[in-house]
């Protein structure tokens, strides 16, 4: 199947463990991106490792999370941001490439400091998007793993997830491991990881 498949998962929640093992199940690839101090972050240092070591790409996401990075000046932006990447690059001993933005909130002041800092890309919080992102600091996704809920206008993710599956040469599935557990979303995560690898398996030979 000619479809770049890609998952990423923020904040560092001690579940990204339970779902890097359904990843690996099902050969999806991953980006997870980590913050350094955050209340979300209780993956333990060698948790980190470990999801380098299954063969998955770990991410920067700051060193605070802040509520919204351009409430903050360029310097603070920028050290927020540099921070985070050594500490993640000496924790795994590699180059950090993806930077995903704090609850998607940026600017240009914050793109500048992701280049400025190194980073390759950068991923934003957008859904619905199917085709291969043409602005590398400006990714959007195609489904947020996230429980209906009409009030806030958010669709039924599985649904979704099927519906944008058929289309484009791009599928980008993303979300929080900790909410996965919250709304209790690992049957309906599974089954859809399962349908990425029938998909993709059976139609590449
Ligand atoms: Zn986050």
């Amino acid at each position: 199947m000619d479809k770049k498949i890609v998952t990423s998962w923020d904040d560092g929640s001690f579940y990204d463990l339970r779902l890097s093992d359904l990843l690996l199940k099902y050969k999806i690839p991953a980006i997870f991106y980590i913050p350094t101090f955050w209340t979300q972050r209780d993956l333990r240092d060698e948790d980190i490792v470990e999801l380098k070591q299954k063969g998955f790409e770990i991410g920067g996401h700051t060193v605070t999370h802040p509520i919204d990075m351009k409430t903050l000046t360029y310097d603070q932006q920028l050290r927020e941001i540099a921070k985070n990447k050594i500490w993640l690059e000496e924790l795994i001993g590699e180059q950090i490439k993806s930077f995903a933005y704090p609850r998607g909130r940026y600017d240009e002041t914050t793109i500048l400091a992701v280049k400025e800092v190194g980073f390759e890309n950068a991923r934003t919080t957008a859904i619905g998007n199917f085709v291969l992102p043409d602005d590398p600091y400006r990714i959007r996704t195609t489904v947020h793993v996230y429980p209906e809920t009409p009030k806030y206008n958010k669709p039924d993710w599985l649904k979704e997830a099927y519906r944008l599956f058929q289309y484009g040469d791009y599928f980008h599935l993303w979300g929080h491991s900790w909410e996965i557990e919250k709304f209790k979303l690992w049957d309906q995560l599974e089954s859809f990881l399962k349908h990425i690898y029938e998909n993709v398996y059976s139609q590449s030979q």
